[in-house]
């Protein structure tokens, strides 16, 4: 593809077609796994030529008769139609929820904040009546977000030091980050990155900054592994996408590329048959999808991942460790969980970096090994992610466990079980100053 076609307007998702229609089911054919009162609906795609199924739970189609009666199947399950009707000022957002103090206090200085932005869809999955609920935690302001805590920075891990061209994160030494787009359907409260995303610029994605990333990947044979994110990628048309990729795949020294996304959680439509069929052409092509409460596992999203999943694209999760939202291993417990019903592995857990205005949402250290201790043993290791500290000042990602070595009496290791009881492992390769043998 030509570069001058970045420049053109984006195609409409297959499912705004013309043509388009819903058929819908009884409540016999829902799938197993999904509670029987959901609604299945059924979109018909002409352009792939595919069945797509769109379901949804019942608190979405609720939501969808309160405020947007009037909206087509079509028209919701389009994400064009979804981005376009993003809530981004908290005075829209009184229209749909009953907002707390802390959270109209946040409103009347949105220009100093990062700024709003949440899917229809993704709204539709907040409490209306409960500011203390997770998910609406992690996206809607409150006030604190002005608190500025001495150990918080813009930039607390460095990025832009590693920055050989702007806009690529060379930290490591055979993978970069490449920051495609600064755009994302839904904004974090928590994001390590609200210093660039979401700005007034609002880039969605720009050729001269892709083409000086492609520049740099292409004279550096060390890069074996590209990770694109932002920003959300996936918020890129097909197209555009399509020639990132293409461009990346040109490059022999490029082995795997990664896809870091949240789409298929906030953005579900997003993930189109012919989205997939374009994605199958570059494997590998990996992608790790940022979750961050086991309320996000719906119809939706879950039919996203299964569609990623058949296509051959190994998912993992990220998620951040946030107060108040998902620091219980319940929660955690029941996140991975279900990620493992739906072929995601559960892939890093992060605490909370130290950006300004996030105090509110950091837990202790000891709080991401109670959890990491409350999985290991308990339930399949499959479950259990990397629970990582991104080290300040770009010292890269350092994981932590809780200790499992007590201590060592002569060879013998001491250690500890998930149940708490100690077993001694005969260490007999080691002397007992536990230095090597010599050979
Ligand atoms: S999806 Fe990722 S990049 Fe976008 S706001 Fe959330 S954390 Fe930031």
């Amino acid at each position: 593809m030509a570069k001058e076609m970045l420049l053109n307007d984006e195609k409409e998702p297959p499912s705004t077609l013309p043509g388009s229609g819903v058929i819908t089911l009884q409540s016999d054919d829902v799938s197993p796994g999904y509670s029987t009162e959901t609604k299945l609906k059924v979109v018909w795609d002409l352009n792939s030529n595919s069945l797509g199924a769109a379901k949804s739970s019942e608190k979405t189609l609720e939501f969808r008769r309160q405020f947007f009666k009037t909206v087509t199947d079509t028209e919701w399950n389009n994400w064009h139609w979804q981005l376009r009707h993003r809530i981004t000022s908290l005075n829209e957002l009184e229209r749909f929820l009953s907002l707390s103090e802390e959270e109209r206090q946040a409103g009347f200085h949105r220009d100093a904040i990062f700024p709003v932005a949440i899917t229809p869809y993704y709204l539709s999955l907040l409490e209306k009546d409960n500011p203390g609920q997770g998910l609406r935690r992690s996206v809607i302001p409150v006030k604190k977000e002005y608190l500025h805590a001495p150990e918080e920075s813009e930039d607390p891990l460095g990025e832009e030091n590693d920055s050989p061209v702007h806009g690529l994160v060379h930290r490591y030494p055979d993978r970069v980050l490449f920051l495609v787009t600064d755009y994302c359907s839904t904004y974090c409260r928590y994001c390590t990155r609200s210093r660039m995303v979401g700005k007034r610029l609002n880039q969605r994605f720009n050729p001269s900054r892709w083409q000086a990333g492609l520049d740099y990947i292409a004279a550096t044979p060390s890069v074996r592994d590209v990770l694109l994110s932002g920003g959300d990628p996936l918020t890129l048309s097909d197209d555009r996408l399509e020639w990132l990729l293409s461009r990346l795949r040109r490059i022999p020294h490029v082995e795997i590329i990664r896809i870091g996304t949240k789409a298929p959680v906030v953005l579900p439509q997003r993930i189109t048959n012919g989205l997939v069929r374009m994605l199958k052409r570059y494997h590998p092509l990996w992608m790790s999808i940022h979750f961050t409460h086991p309320d996000e596992l719906t119809p939706e999203t879950q039919s996203a991942c299964q569609r990623l999943a058949d296509a051959g694209i190994p998912l993992g999760s990220q998620t951040v460790l946030l107060a108040g939202v998902n620091d219980r291993v319940e929660t955690m417990k029941q996140l991975y969980h279900g990620l493992l019903k739906n072929r995601v592995k559960p892939y890093y857990l992060y605490q909370c970096d130290p950006i300004i205005g996030s105090a509110h949402f950091r837990t202790p250290v000891t709080k991401g090994l109670e959890i990491i201790r409350g999985l290991r043993g308990h339930t399949s290791g499959y479950a259990v992610p990397t629970y990582v500290i991104d080290g300040p000042g770009g010292a890269g990602k350092i994981p932590l466990l809780p200790e499992y070595v007590v201590g060592r009496e002569g060879n013998d290791l001491l250690l500890q079980n998930y149940q708490g009881r100690i077993c001694r492992y005969p260490d007999a390769a080691r002397n007992p100053a536990g230095q090597p043998q010599p050979a």
